[in-house]
């Protein structure tokens, strides 16, 4: 390559980079500015090029950045910052060229972001954990109650009352299952794989569905391709689909189609898709999807995808999933090794 070649690519790598770039010459005007850059100040390339620093962006003028490069000048030393504001923090590093000064910045909101969420996952795993203690001590006190339930409805005088006692026994035991679900989801338990293929579970839950699907008027089609088989454990990936498939049928109304499909990307990972004709997931929850208790449905525990997501993390598998008002289509990819 010639240097003008050299050059004019050096000039696109700058220019295209993700982090902001300038450079200020000895009377701080900008004489190249980078696109990152020029989004950040929120002005056009002809509102900066050529103009000095403190005038197009007064602001700057008070921050600690003209002191920064006067002394990069005096030093002839990179010298590091960071800028808090309001919204982002933002760190800048001024390096001495002989064209001026090099300006590197990167704001910190990702940064920042991904802080927070590990915070909020850490404080969501405690709170997982002292409510798996305290739902477990719920069960003891439960168990009591329903034995003597139970003991009262075999009662002569109580005859009459039966309905009753078969209500509270019922209510008792829903109320039971919620908790041995919520308890599934803390425990992490070690689950043992089985080499097996994701159609033939399908295939193995698919009367199950039908049944269900056909007693609310709606259909379930499947489109099933060969796929390699997984060390999976076949009961969870049963729990995760008869989830999934849950929520795509009570999402729709009558007549609508919950398509499951299987197919091999190009990285050879299977993926499982089950794809509804429904509202849509609420965008009050897309972010939330997952989290324990997070329901839209009056009579919902919000348990069914928490426990998918920490199946398919205790499989080796992710979950993406796109959702709009015509339907939901949630994509579940096995990892192949
Ligand atoms: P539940 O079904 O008991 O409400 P889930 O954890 O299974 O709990 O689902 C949580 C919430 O996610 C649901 O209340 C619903 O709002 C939303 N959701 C899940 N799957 C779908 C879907 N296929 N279409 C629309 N909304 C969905
Ligand atoms: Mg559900």
């Amino acid at each position: 390559m010639e240097t003008t070649e050299y050059n004019t690519e050096i000039n696109t790598v700058l220019n295209d980079m993700p982090d902001g770039c300038y450079i200020l010459n000895k009377d701080f005007q900008f004489i190249f500015i980078n696109d990152a850059a020029i989004n950040y100040f929120n002005k056009s390339k002809e509102e900066l090029l050529n103009k000095e620093i403190w005038e197009t962006l007064p602001k700057y003028k008070s921050t600690k950045l003209l002191p920064m490069c006067l002394k990069a000048y005096e030093e002839n030393m990179k010298q590091s910052l960071i800028m808090k504001s309001r919204q982002d923090s933002i760190e800048l590093n001024i390096y001495p060229t002989k064209l001026g000064l090099l300006i590197i910045f990167q704001t910190s909101t990702d940064h920042k972001k991904v802080v927070n969420e590990t915070a909020y996952i850490e404080r969501l795993k405690t709170i997982g954990e002292m409510a798996a203690g305290v739902a477990h001590e719920i069960r003891n006190p439960m168990t009591t109650v329903k034995g003597f339930l139970q003991l009262l409805a075999q009662d002569k005088n109580e005859q009459k009352n039966q309905h009753i006692f078969k209500l509270m026994v019922e209510e008792l035991d829903r109320a039971n299952e919620i908790i041995t679900e919520f308890l599934d989801l803390s425990k992490n338990k070690p689950s043992i794989p089985q080499v097996t293929n994701i159609n033939l579970i399908i295939k193995s839950l698919l009367p199950l569905l039908e049944t269900r699907a056909l007693k609310e008027n709606k259909l379930i089609i499947t489109n099933l391709s060969k796929t390699v088989d997984l060390a999976l454990n076949r009961n969870e990936v049963r729990q995760l689909l008869l989830n999934m498939v849950n929520n795509a049928l009570e999402a729709m109304t009558d007549n609508g189609v919950c398509y499951i499909e299987t197919f091999t990307d190009k990285y050879e990972n299977v993926c499982l898709v089950i794809k509804d004709e429904g509202e849509g997931i609420c965008p009050s929850i897309t972010k939330k999807l997952g989290t324990p208790f997070v329901s839209t449905k009056e009579s919902g525990t919000g348990l069914g995808m928490s426990i998918c997501y920490s199946i398919a993390e205790r499989n080796n598998a992710t979950i993406d999933f796109t959702t709009g008002s015509k339907g939901t289509t949630f994509t579940i990819c096995f990892k192949n090794k």
